[in-house]
């Protein structure tokens, strides 16, 4: 039976290494791939990271009922295509969802068998730490992100699994667990 997972986590948690090592190990997983009207990131690529809309596209999306879910998030919109899950479940692929814990939970309330897994960080301050590392946002940026931990932490406590990333491998290792079960 082909499956749902929807993994969010913390910005700067690093889930994006863990989901694409898991991804590494096994291919028969599909990760989804998001609208979002953020500007692009150094070495992101359209249609490979996310399909990147003006404001104006993203909400004649969302006005023509085509997104599963939306949210905003840090001051950009993110939204996923019912079109892209729906061709992945009919071609029986087991697909991951990589949204924020707003959309996780909306996904859950529309598709109640979806698995819900929060990457927690082991420390806020080791959080402040990555997301300040990785120098790709300004520190406005940085301040609204560190605002939005909080918010989902608490969400998280309604999802069905918290993965604490304390390394890469032990955080592989516990999604097989619950993706492979
Ligand atoms: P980033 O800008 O770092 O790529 O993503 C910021 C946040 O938006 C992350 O928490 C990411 O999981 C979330 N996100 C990405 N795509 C979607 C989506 O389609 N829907 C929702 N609700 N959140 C998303």
């Amino acid at each position: 039976m082909t499956k749902l997972f929807v993994i969010s986590g913390s910005s700067g948690v690093g889930k994006g290494t863990v989901i694409k090592e898991f991804l590494l190990k096994h291919p028969e997983f599909r990760l989804s791939i998001s609208c979002t009207t953020r500007g692009m990131r150094e070495g992101e690529i359209h249609g490979q990271n996310y399909f990147f809309l003006s404001i104006d596209e993203f909400k004649n999306c969302a006005e023509r009922g085509e997104f599963l879910e939306w949210a905003e998030f840090s001051g950009n919109f993110y939204g996923t295509k019912k079109s892209f899950v729906e061709e992945c479940l009919e071609k029986g692929e087991n697909l991951i969802l990589e949204i924020d814990t707003k959309g996780a939970l909306n996904v859950k309330n529309l598709m109640p068998d979806a698995v819900l897994i929060f990457i927690a960080p082991p420390s806020l301050e080791e959080l402040e730490a990555r997301l300040r590392g990785r120098h790709t946002e300004t520190e406005e940026a940085i301040q609204k992100r560190l605002a939005s931990i909080k918010l989902e932490i608490e969400n998280s406590k309604k999802f069905d699994y918290v993965i604490v990333n304390d390394t890469v491998e032990n955080a592989v290792s516990k999604l097989e667990d619950f993706c492979l079960a």
